[in-house]
């Protein structure tokens, strides 16, 4: 699995599905968010869509 270096979210693709940012193997911790609209974590990270995302990219 691959996360996205600007919007963390997760995919097997080269390029991000979500954005067409760049990938990065390197990425810790898992997030799944059902419902941007009412989790803070989503807000704080910038999230606007459900899905699969990384705490942290490097
Ligand atoms: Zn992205």
């Amino acid at each position: 699995m691959l996360a996205c270096k600007s919007c963390h979210a997760l995919s097997l693709e080269e390029s991000c599905p979500a954005c067409g940012g760049e990938m990065s193997k390197e990425w810790q911790g898992f997030l799944e968010i059902l419902d941007p609209e009412n989790s803070a974590l989503a807000q704080e990270m910038g999230i606007r869509t459900p899905g699969k995302f990384a705490l942290r990219v490097r």
